[in-house]
């Protein structure tokens, strides 16, 4: 055995992950489509939950999470799920609970299963707000959008054609405070996490907390856009040690307490330490995406998708640039 496989294994156990190949030739890894991959999955209902007075979360496992707070002066919405069509299913859904104008939506990146709903909340008269680099990011990465968004909509019969971005009317840069109805609504932003403008939205009464991007309750969250996965951790970090907060609300997976966000934190140090290992020992690309494998995290959501993400990390590490970047 060389060496650096000796190093390699060595540093690996230490960091928690596994090799799955240590003998015979390596292998490329095979041609994957890096975007066109999604698979359904099944068993977790779309559910629609009070989570504090008038904060409703929607909990789309297959797709993504929304949230809207009710007030008698009208409705805020964050993010608009990822097709046109399931923004106005999350219409009807409002419209079940109260009559009251949808005033403001907020986009908390720009990743089209979270807002590719927009143009309902458009059509239905409100106001979107979003950081400039979510607008940004919006504009640059369009196609890329849409292009891995194409296999989620061909397995529900969902148009593409029928998606369009529509940018949000209203920026901010670090901070905005919208009062409605008696309610108030903190918009943070702290600096990236998974992506640059990443948005936070505090609800005050609620002690809750909306995290779109950065969290993501018990899933692999996709590692290609992130400018620094150093930066991405501290952020969760921070965002576990606010103690104002009780209720972290994901864009992917449940409703998430304090130890779920240190639980993410975990996972991306964990595969940080991995992959610079292997990166170090000398591993090539294609033997980290087909090699690395992370048993202790293999029962999240998106685990079948963890080449995608070691090909991002080898890439953010070897060029100190995200596979993706914008804006
Ligand atoms: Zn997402």
């Amino acid at each position: 055995m060389r060496e650096w496989w000796r190093q390699l294994t060595a540093g690996l156990s230490l960091a928690g992950c596994i090799l799955g190949l240590l003998t015979g030739p390596l292998m490329a890894a095979e041609p994957t489509d890096r975007f066109d991959n999604f698979r359904m999955r099944e068993g977790v209902p779309t559910e629609l939950k009070m989570v504090a007075p008038d904060l409703y979360f929607l909990y789309d496992d297959l797709s993504s999470n929304s949230a809207f707070l009710v007030t008698d002066e009208g409705v805020l919405v964050i993010d608009t799920r990822q097709h046109p069509a399931h923004g106005r299913d999350l219409i009807e859904r409002i419209r079940k609970i109260t009559d009251k104008p949808i005033k403001w939506v907020i986009n908390t990146h720009a990743h089209g299963d979270h807002y590719y709903g927009n143009p309902a909340f458009k059509a239905a008269g409100a106001t979107i707000i979003a950081h400039r680099d979510v607008v940004a990011g919006m504009l640059k990465n369009e196609q890329l959008e849409l292009k891995r968004r194409l296999a989620f909509f061909k397995s529900l019969k969902l148009d593409p054609a029928e998606v369009k971005t529509v940018l949000p009317d209203v920026t901010f840069d670090s901070r905005l405070t919208l009062k409605l109805g008696g309610r108030v609504i903190e918009i943070l932003y702290l600096g990236p996490g998974q992506n640059p403008g990443d948005t936070l939205i505090y609800f005050p009464h609620a002690r809750a907390l909306y995290v779109g991007g950065p969290f993501a309750n018990s899933n692999w969250s996709n590692m290609s856009f992130t400018p620094s996965m150093d930066g991405w951790i501290a952020l969760l970090q921070r965002i576990a040690a606010m103690d104002d907060v009780d209720l972290f609300l994901p864009g992917h997976g449940d409703v998430g307490k304090r130890a779920d966000v240190l639980d993410e934190a975990k996972l991306l140090t964990e595969v940080q330490t991995g992959v610079k290992a292997a990166i170090a020992a000398g591993m090539s690309r294609d033997e980290i995406v087909k090699n690395l494998r992370f048993p202790e995290f293999a029962n999240r959501r998106n685990y079948d998708r963890i080449e995608v993400f070691l090909e991002a990390l080898y890439h953010l590490y070897t060029t100190g640039k995200p596979l993706f970047p914008y804006p």
